[in-house]
């Protein structure tokens, strides 16, 4: 990685670099064959302040290659640990990823800017450093697709190719794609240090992290168990939020967990067609560990992990107190998640007040197209087709309707509560229930046409439609519906 003269609109202030040495390895990238731009995001680079027309360029596809650095950048490999899939993994850390540096945007927010497949670190084991083109571009869409859907998620900046093959199923395109994030602290972060009774090093970054994500948290009477409280925060509305819209993360693992609240790393993630609970996409998920109902379960057995970093912290003196404050954080977490749930699931039906049979109303739904091959996207917008007094795609859906026409007389009832009539209750539910998500057959077309041939017309296609969810196009039929049964059973695969 050789440093650049110029500083392409990047205002650097690391931060992460300054304060939390111990916490990292001062890191370079690797030279690249021929980086080229596959995708640049024009709209975020904006928001970043950055030189847009500097960075569309040879020289700006090096740097988001990770072979040039940006004056003022400052790589690093951050170190983490992780449960994985339920056993501990004490030393991981960035194997193929770089924190370039942090800057502040327009919006006065501290961000990220991060190269993933940069090529290899301390952190590597027995990796390549490597990302390939397919895996690069499905975090691209999926991610962008996620903020679209109002999902806080880290963003994708640019995707590049870097002229390498590399070793994935038989030889691949190389790319990195850089990724900006309110930060990369992860429960693993933490985990890290705090397996090896580092307390030092983990109050040092709590402190760091309350300073940057919570600082109302400064104040609390004790603030670690206010960092508690608020990671918990962030990260039950997230899952209630993954949970609303059908996203299965796939490796709910703790190194993947933020403490940001964003959504982050999307490898073998998915979002389901038919309503599924037990909806498990990935392949060395033998057990459903992840699968869609489990990630609020999943979320509670990660926020304890979590907790129990923090305990050392909480009461210095008394560690048995400790404990049990914390332990009172953790016991409040599914009634938390619950409230979230419904907070995100009222509206999609649109339900704006509160009345008592509402979570029962939900549920029941749940409970009719459980089994029903139900296509959980479309379902909502065809019931806001009903409301418009226009059921045909809702009765369509079922092989039998007696059901659903029951549940709907109810539904019509409660809309009665409403201020509003059925016509506007319906506009309002297309606000918030999307017809365009990352459907898997057409992201793994998309894919397979980017790493066969090097063709990414399908992809840019793709995420013209993904970043804008909720207005109907006609021309974008084939867009809007499940995957056709010859598309088989889903499997998503790791190892990226
Ligand atoms: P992930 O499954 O992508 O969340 O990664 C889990 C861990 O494996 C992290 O420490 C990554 O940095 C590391 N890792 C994943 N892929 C590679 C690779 N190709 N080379 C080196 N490290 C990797
Ligand atoms: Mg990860």
């Amino acid at each position: 990685m050789e440093n650049t003269q110029s500083s392409f609109g990047f205002r650097f202030d690391n931060t992460f670099s300054r304060e939390l040495d111990g916490l990292y390895a001062h890191w370079k990238g690797d030279e690249v064959a021929h980086a080229s731009m596959v995708k640049l995001n024009k709209q975020l680079a904006k928001e970043l302040g950055l030189d847009i027309e500097a960075l569309d360029s040879e020289q700006g596809a090096q740097i988001f290659a990770g072979a040039k650095a940006p004056q003022g950048a400052e790589p690093l490999a951050q170190a983490y640990a992780g449960h994985q899939f339920g056993g501990f993994a004490p030393s991981l850390g960035d194997g193929r990823a770089l924190l370039i540096g942090e800057i502040v945007d327009q919006n006065k927010q501290r961000r990220d800017i991060y190269l993933k497949g940069s090529g290899r670190t301390p952190f590597s084991r027995g990796g390549d450093g490597k990302a390939a083109i397919g895996p690069v571009l499905r975090e691209y869409l999926v991610s962008e697709a996620m903020h679209a859907l109002g999902v806080p998620t880290t963003r994708a900046l640019a995707a590049v190719t870097t002229g390498q093959k590399i070793m994935r199923n038989g030889f691949e395109p190389g790319a990195v794609l850089t990724r900006i994030a309110a930060s990369h602290i992860r429960v693993g972060t933490f985990q890290y240090f705090a397996a090896r009774q580092e307390n030092g090093k983990v109050k040092r970054l709590a402190d760091y992290a309350i300073k940057r994500h919570f600082p109302e948290v400064e104040e609390s009477e004790s603030k670690y168990l206010g960092l508690l409280r608020a990671v918990i925060d962030r990260q039950t509305a997230l899952v209630a939020k993954w949970v609303s819209i059908g996203f299965v993360h796939g490796v709910m693992n703790t190194d993947n967990t933020t403490i940001s609240g964003e959504t982050i790393d999307y490898g073998p993630c998915a979002f389901m067609d038919a309503y599924d609970p037990a909806a498990c996409y990935s392949s060395i998920d033998r057990y459903g560990r992840y699968a869609y109902a489990n990630q609020p379960h999943v979320l509670v057995w990660n926020l304890s992990r979590f907790a129990e970093t923090l305990i050392p912290l909480i009461d210095e003196e008394d560690q048995g107190k400790s404990f049990r404050l914390a332990g009172d954080e953790v016991t409040k977490i599914p009634a938390q998640y619950n409230f979230y749930w419904l907070a995100e699931m009222r509206p999609k039906l649109g339900l704006s007040n509160t009345q008592d049979d509402d979570r029962a109303l939900i549920e029941n739904l749940l409970k009719i197209i459980d089994g029903n091959s139900i296509d959980f996207t479309q379902l909502f917008r065809n019931l806001a087709d009903a409301a418009r007094g226009n059921a045909d795609k809702l009765n369509a859906m079922f092989a039998d309707t007696a059901q659903i026409e029951s549940w709907l007389a109810t539904w019509f009832t409660r809309l009665k509560h409403e201020k509003v009539d059925l016509q506007q209750v319906a506009d309002k539910m297309d606000k918030v229930n999307p017809i365009y998500i990352p459907r898997n057959h057409l992201v793994e077309e998309a894919l397979a046409a980017a790493t066969n041939d090097l063709d990414f017309e399908q992809f840019h296609k793709l995420l013209e439609v993904l970043t804008n969810p909720f207005n109907q196009r006609g021309d974008w039929q084939k867009y809007d519906g499940p995957a056709p049964k010859a598309f088989g059973e889903y499997i998503t695969y790791c190892g990226t």
